[in-house]
């Protein structure tokens, strides 16, 4: 790597070499919350060191505040209007048929490591969820050194499809389990490993939730989790890397003091107003990995099949006691920065400790049994640390203190405001 190298144009934003390694961990669900809990504490002394050192700020991430969207902004340096994925789920209006929105070909432009790859840079990414893992590798090239793969399935890596044989032997470790901190830390182990082999440019590593659905910033665990991120954070940075920390999304209670979750049963509601199949309401939460959230979060949409027209859906819902707002297509598009062809014709966001679902008996809520219900997806929880290890340069540092940032801008600051 050398300075004199041309920028790596990526959907029009141009980005500098890194200088050295750069590794960016998303901490999925890594609400603010719990970093001033644990900083407070003195329990995370290298984040603690980087914030000194280098730059931090609370950034606003994508809305919905669910993961794909998140990593598709990041990864592409683009707001969802662009990259097109803003949610797990969208509804194809042609067959009726909910589509799931994790499909490589749904994404649109070029993520930042594809670019820097095709330039010659070695790239890595990882992720927890195998779900994000084809949209993370869109178009990179693992025949060239790069690798990409999911500690999900670390156990069945092959060169010729993600750039590495058996990950879980070259990390050596077990398989960690689906729900299990071990899942995240293993992404960051295998991070270190690759970059302790040498000539990695860029690493992109996602972690999964699973903590923060489950513990509150208070409880033990996720005390512990942390310290196991900040000791793995620490050996990035030693090992010479720039380190840049964000999430995807935050995290927030959401049940009442007798520890049931706060449930708005949106498609029930509208049934009874509008009668059956009227309208269908979609939870773009949902996933394979239900068992923490149920599929409920803090943001749905709904799109009118019948007689209904939005007008008179958002009549009927608006005021809610739990809602905080309720969008046409237009407004929901225009504030959120979102792409109106996959968009509902309304959407629906709820407060803070409120979430939104579909129909009661469509959700399974017996994986939170004896758990209070954490979740996400609001524009409360759309609000995400941003770290940099490593001082920004003038220009950068004027333009990170002047305004709210937005996480899809992390890989301009990281590579382009990076002092030197
Ligand atoms: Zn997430």
């Amino acid at each position: 790597m050398s300075q004199e190298r041309p920028p790596v144009v990526v959907n029009g934003t141009r980005y500098r070499w890194p200088d050295r390694p750069v590794a960016v961990v998303i901490i999925d669900g890594g609400d603010p919350a719990y970093l001033q809990q644990f900083l407070a504490e003195g329990a995370l002394p290298h984040i603690a060191r980087f914030m000194q050192e280098g730059f931090a700020v609370v950034a606003e991430g994508t809305v919905p505040s669910f993961t794909c969207p998140n990593n598709m902004s990041i990864v592409t340096g683009t707001p969802a209007s662009r990259h097109g994925i803003s949610g797990n789920f969208y509804l194809d209006t042609a067959t009726g048929e909910a589509v799931v929105m994790t499909g490589p070909e749904l994404l649109r432009g070029d993520t930042v490591l594809k670019g820097f790859a095709d330039a010659g840079a070695k790239v890595v990414a990882i992720t927890a969820k195998d779900k994000l893992r084809k949209q993370l590798g869109k178009g990179l090239d693992v025949s060239r050194g790069n690798v990409c793969f999911s500690s999900e399935k670390a156990g069945e890596t092959t060169l010729a499809e993600h750039g590495i044989d058996n990950a879980l032997a070259f990390v050596g470790q077990p398989q960690p389990g689906m729900y299990s901190m071990e899942l995240s830390l293993f992404v960051l182990d295998a991070g270190i490993r690759l970059l302790e082999a040498g000539h990695r440019d860029l690493l992109f590593l996602s972690l999964t939730d699973y903590v923060q659905h489950k513990y509150a910033p208070h409880e033990a665990e996720a005390r512990r989790f942390y310290q196991e991120l900040d000791r793995r954070f620490g050996r990035l940075a030693e090992l010479g890397a720039t380190v840049v920390l964000t999430a995807d999304h935050g995290m927030n209670d959401k049940s009442n003091e007798a520890g049931e979750p706060n449930v708005i049963w949106l498609q029930d509601i509208l049934d009874a107003r509008f009668g059956k199949g009227d309208t269908r309401v979609i939870c773009p939460i949902t996933d394979a990995f239900v068992a923490h959230h149920g599929a409920l979060g803090g943001f749905v949409r709904v799109w009118c099949r019948g007689k209904a027209t939005p007008a008179q859906v958002i009549e009927a819902i608006r005021g809610l006691p739990g809602l905080e707002s309720v969008l046409d297509k237009e407004a929901a598009c225009r504030l959120f920065d979102l792409p109106a062809d996959r968009e509902g014709d309304v959407v629906v966001i709820s407060t803070s400790n409120v979430c939104v679902g579909a129909s009661e008996k469509d959700h399974d809520l017996s994986g939170l049994k004896g758990h209070r219900l954490r979740t996400h997806g609001g524009t409360t929880e759309a609000k995400v640390p941003l770290i940099i290890s490593r001082p920004l340069n003038g220009d950068y540092k004027v333009r990170g203190g002047a305004g709210v940032l937005k996480s899809w801008q992390l890989f301009d600051f990281a590579l382009n405001g990076v002092a030197r």
